[in-house]
């Protein structure tokens, strides 16, 4: 089914990624109704309608599939039950059973290897003798994580020594938990790949993220890596998408080690901080892409026409650059509308281009925006 321009696109999450998503949709002709706990978040400032209460809400999820067309997410931990619900009132694009396997890191181990996918070696723990055995089997370093709920290097906690497991242990159980073997990577990258309901598959190209703190800081499109490996990571993604029978967008992120091989960390089956460049430096963003794919238009190629480095700006120290930023010619500024620059927080992004073949492979952000910011520099590792 292709939906006509007038249609309604469920969004259920209110923040940025769901803003973008409803200005692509707004762009394409599409209103957007968001269902979001909070009444006026990011993604509520640009479109027609909100459906405000708690995910858990059986009563709300059905007035908000009642008001739309198609439902997608911005916004993955919604319950099952409620998953289920929605899609026995609307179609739910990408469907709850990739949601259901990206909301779990064991399920999501397990498809992927399933599917001859490499990831980092893993073990389930859901007590401390399985603890013990894996750290046997895995070795130290490790990486111990929730299956759950985990995000930006929440709920996990890195294993250096025998004698950490006991506390590490200790603060995330008694939730389910992954023991990951540690991967000394010399980048991480990431692909955002579209499949459509006619089967189509469409990857942009493969982008290097830098982190802080945990949170991503910068990327760069495309990633200053050997062409065969940037390949490689596409190939990838698109077995994702087609051995999950996607229908939407989702970001597949990946560590190169030293070695050169690709391991997947992660799949997220959305719109993606990673894919944040594809706004200015491509004719088709990802949010776009996404929108195109849950409303069943065509989809055409993921094609880049710049090459492209963007910044997430964070929190009040960041934000204190957005004069400077919006002074500066060739920054494209997106702020994302919060009110309050806490702390760790995703305030906005801001992105530049360069000819196509003349982005830099090795600099700081200075080199990168042209601005004269702090350069301290840390990588996502440990
Ligand atoms: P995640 O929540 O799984 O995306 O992890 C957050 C960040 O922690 C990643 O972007 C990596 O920088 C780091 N990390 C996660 N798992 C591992 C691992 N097994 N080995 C090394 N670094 C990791």
């Amino acid at each position: 089914m292709s939906l006509a321009p007038g249609a309604t696109i469920g969004i259920i999450g209110g923040g940025q990624l769901g803003r973008m998503s409803a200005m692509a949709a707004a762009r394409l002709g599409f209103r957007a109704c968001i269902f979001s706990p909070e009444g006026f978040g990011p993604a509520s400032h640009v479109a027609a309608q909100t459906v405000v209460a708690p995910y858990t809400d059986h009563g709300a999820l059905a007035e908000f599939a009642a008001s739309v067309d198609v439902v997608t997410f911005e916004f993955e931990n919604v319950p099952a039950d409620g998953l289920e619900l929605l899609a026995s009132l609307r179609p739910v694009h990408p469907s709850p059973k990739i949601l259901r396997i990206s909301q779990d890191r064991l399920l999501e181990k397990q498809f992927l290897n399933e599917a001859g996918i490499a990831t980092a070696p893993w073990a389930a723990v859901t007590n401390e003798a399985e603890l013990t055995a894996g750290l046997q089997q895995l070795g130290l370093p490790a990486v111990l994580k929730t299956t759950r709920l985990g995000y930006d290097g929440k709920g996990q906690a890195m294993l250096r020594a025998g004698e950490e497991a006991g506390a590490a242990f200790a603060a995330l159980a008694p939730k389910p938990l992954v023991l990951e073997g540690f991967v000394d990577f010399a980048a991480e990258i990431s692909v955002m790949v579209a499949r459509g309901a006619d089967g189509t598959v469409t990857a942009f190209d493969t982008v290097e993220n830098r982190h802080k703190h945990h949170i991503l800081d910068l990327t760069l499109a495309p990633a200053p890596l050997p062409q065969t490996l940037l390949a490689e990571a596409g190939d990838i993604a698109r077995a994702v998408a087609e051995k999950l029978e996607l229908i939407g967008l989702l970001g597949v992120e990946m560590f190169v080690t030293a070695d050169g091989r690709l391991l997947v960390n992660e799949i997220a089956p959305r719109p993606h901080n990673s894919g944040h460049w594809t706004i200015d430096a491509c004719p088709v963003s990802q949010f776009e892409m996404h929108i195109r794919a849950v409303a069943g238009l065509p989809l055409p190629p993921a094609i880049r026409h710049s090459d492209a480095v963007m910044k997430n700006l964070i929190g009040p120290e960041d934000m204190a650059h957005w004069p400077e930023i919006l002074g500066k010619p060739g920054l494209i500024p997106h702020h994302y509308g919060k009110t309050e620059a806490r702390p760790g927080r995703k305030m906005g992004h801001v992105t530049r281009l360069f000819s196509k073949g003349a982005l830099p492979g090795e600099f700081g952000i200075a080199d990168a925006l042209g601005l004269d910011w702090d350069e301290t520099k840390e990588s996502g590792r440990f």
